[in-house]
């Protein structure tokens, strides 16, 4: 279902009033409630060491066995340092420091039909040694690619096409 022709429930008063009257917010007719539905952040790390990047397979939807970086949702009262930090430590066991920002793509993710507008935060760090990979939450597999070799269907969503762009196009090789 699109937002365009979807029905609206008040979260207050339960009829269908509940209309969505500019992005992010909603009004209900009936009782006057107004809902503010934000945008989610994001984080994802684009990780290079002597010229590969770390790239993930998407274990589960959306995106199934397409491209990732490790990454994810930001946690309420988290910087968005520490939850890169703490996602690259739940996905593939790697304890990172220094980081250096890339840029901002706003997403769409879909999960059990809702959509979710976010902001992805791109981060990128380089590695002198490649790390012990231990795959953890939310991985298939892990593989290094050779920047020239990225290709950028590959990847599950639009801000990772975007982020990962700019880094490849913007700095120069590790
Ligand atoms: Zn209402």
């Amino acid at each position: 279902m699109t937002e365009e022709n979807a029905i609206y429930y008040c979260l207050q008063c339960g009829t269908n009033k509940f209309k969505s009257v500019r992005a992010n917010q909603f009004f209900c007719e009936s009782c006057g409630f107004t809902y503010f539905q934000n945008i989610a952040s994001s984080v994802a790390a684009i990780i290079e060491c002597r010229n590969q990047i770390l790239t993930c397979v998407r274990e589960y939807d959306p995106c199934k066995g397409m491209m990732g970086l490790p990454g994810g949702f930001v946690d309420r009262e988290e910087s968005a340092e520490l939850a890169l930090k703490r996602e690259i430590f739940e996905e593939v066991r790697i304890a990172v420091s220094e980081m250096h920002y890339v840029g901002s793509f706003p997403n769409v993710y879909q999960y059990k039909g809702v959509e979710y507008h976010t902001l992805d935060l791109f981060f990128s760090l380089r590695l002198k040694e490649k790390p012990q990979i231990t795959i953890g939450d939310e991985i298939a597999a892990i593989e290094w690619i050779p920047r020239e070799e990225i290709t950028y269907e590959q990847f599950a969503f639009e801000s990772m096409k975007k982020g990962l762009r700019r880094y490849l196009n913007g700095r120069s090789k590790a």
